[in-house]
């Protein structure tokens, strides 16, 4: 056991702004990513042009920030530094408009690895790939650099031909103010893979999944549905604060010594290892990403059935009336 650190973690100074300040940085989309980076950057004193599509709704909101927005074409033509701050889903076709924009040395850059893992953007070699990745929505992004404050962010290189990706990727990531709060270095496959792996085993299929079915067991033997929501979604808020805030040692120590023995006992029922390490391995070995390629080609059809499907439940229905009734969201 160590409690050494595997990977670099970045601050401030280890980042220096120069090597992005003489450049002129292309943000194309502005979501929730887009509009967090090309305002930070902007703030920062970079050089920044937002690319949109001329049908795009966020080309006012853009403009009245007092940005410069254009075509994704013009953008990446005219910028050294590109982003790619469109959906995944959409962003091989966007690339396919841009790719002509990219001279050697310029820059493509990613907040996430998809599309570059799995082969779906092919960029010419003699293009530098990066990815600056903050660990949190736009808007927090946005924010927190508004308040003097950082988002956590990854920083991964892809492919380096001039040798100064990384010194870019960490001027950029101090641009949008990751390292006032830290950015680790890691690469676009465990970016990927973990990001994954996360989201459908633990974060949102995991949780919903197992909410689901302990709300289904509950009613399913007599309990009633405002019950069952309580306790299987509303209460895991309160347990999951717990664990951010101190770990799972905290959470042990602030619930009674009933639910600690009852837990730590019982816990391990409910998780099914092989099954998480199939959706690793289904991650590892590109069948999530070939079927979800393919589920787009097709215009979604499974995403549509699934996404009706877990709106006509139950526990949606329950509660939508209790957060009604109850005032405790308020703030
Ligand atoms: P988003 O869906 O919020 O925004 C996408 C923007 O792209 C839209 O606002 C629009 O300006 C543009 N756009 C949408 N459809 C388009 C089309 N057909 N053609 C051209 N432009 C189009 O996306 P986002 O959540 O900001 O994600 C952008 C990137 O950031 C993705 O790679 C995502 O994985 C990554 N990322 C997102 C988050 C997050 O929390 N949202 C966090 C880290 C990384
Ligand atoms: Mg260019």
């Amino acid at each position: 056991m160590t409690d050494e650190f595997t990977t670099e973690i970045y601050y401030d100074e280890n980042a220096d702004v120069s090597h992005i300040e003489d450049k002129t940085v292309a943000v194309l989309g502005y979501g929730s990513q887009g509009h967090a980076h090309a305002l930070n950057l902007s703030d920062s004193g970079v050089d920044v042009l937002v690319g949109l599509r001329k049908s795009s709704s966020s080309r006012g909101a853009a403009e009245d920030e007092g940005l410069t927005v254009t075509t994704p074409a013009e953008a990446a033509a005219e910028a050294d530094v590109v982003m790619l701050l469109v959906p995944d889903t959409v962003q091989p076709a966007v690339y396919d408009d841009i790719r002509d924009g990219l001279d050697a040395g310029d820059t493509l850059m990613f907040a996430h690895g998809f599309n570059i893992h799995y082969g779906q953007i092919e960029p010419p070699e003699d293009v530098d790939v990066s990815m600056v990745a903050p660990k949190s929505p736009g808007h927090l992004v946005r924010r927190n650099y508004e308040k003097g404050e950082g988002t956590p962010g990854l920083l991964a290189v892809y492919q380096d031909t001039t040798g100064e990706v990384k010194q870019e990727g960490l001027a950029y990531a101090k641009a949008i103010g990751c390292t006032r709060a830290g950015v680790i270095e890691t690469t676009f496959r465990e970016e990927v893979e973990t990001d994954l792996f996360g989201e459908q085993a633990v974060l949102c299929g995991g949780v919903t999944e197992m909410v689901k079915t302990g709300f289904e067991t509950l009613v399913d033997a007599g309990y009633s549905p405002e019950m069952a929501y309580f306790e299987c979604l509303n209460e895991l808020k309160l347990i999951v604060d717990l664990m951010y805030e101190g770990g799972h040692m905290e959470m042990w120590n602030s619930v009674s010594d009933t639910a600690e023995y009852g837990g730590l006992t019982r816990g391990e029922e409910v998780i099914d290892r092989e099954g998480m390490e199939e959706i690793l391995e289904g991650v590892q070995n590109g069948e999530f990403a070939r079927e979800w390629i393919s589920e787009n080609q097709a215009h979604r059809p499974s995403y549509k059935q699934y996404r009706q499907a877990e709106q006509d439940h139950q526990i949606e229905a329950v509660g939508s009336r209790l957060r009604e009734l109850f005032a405790w969201e308020a703030e």
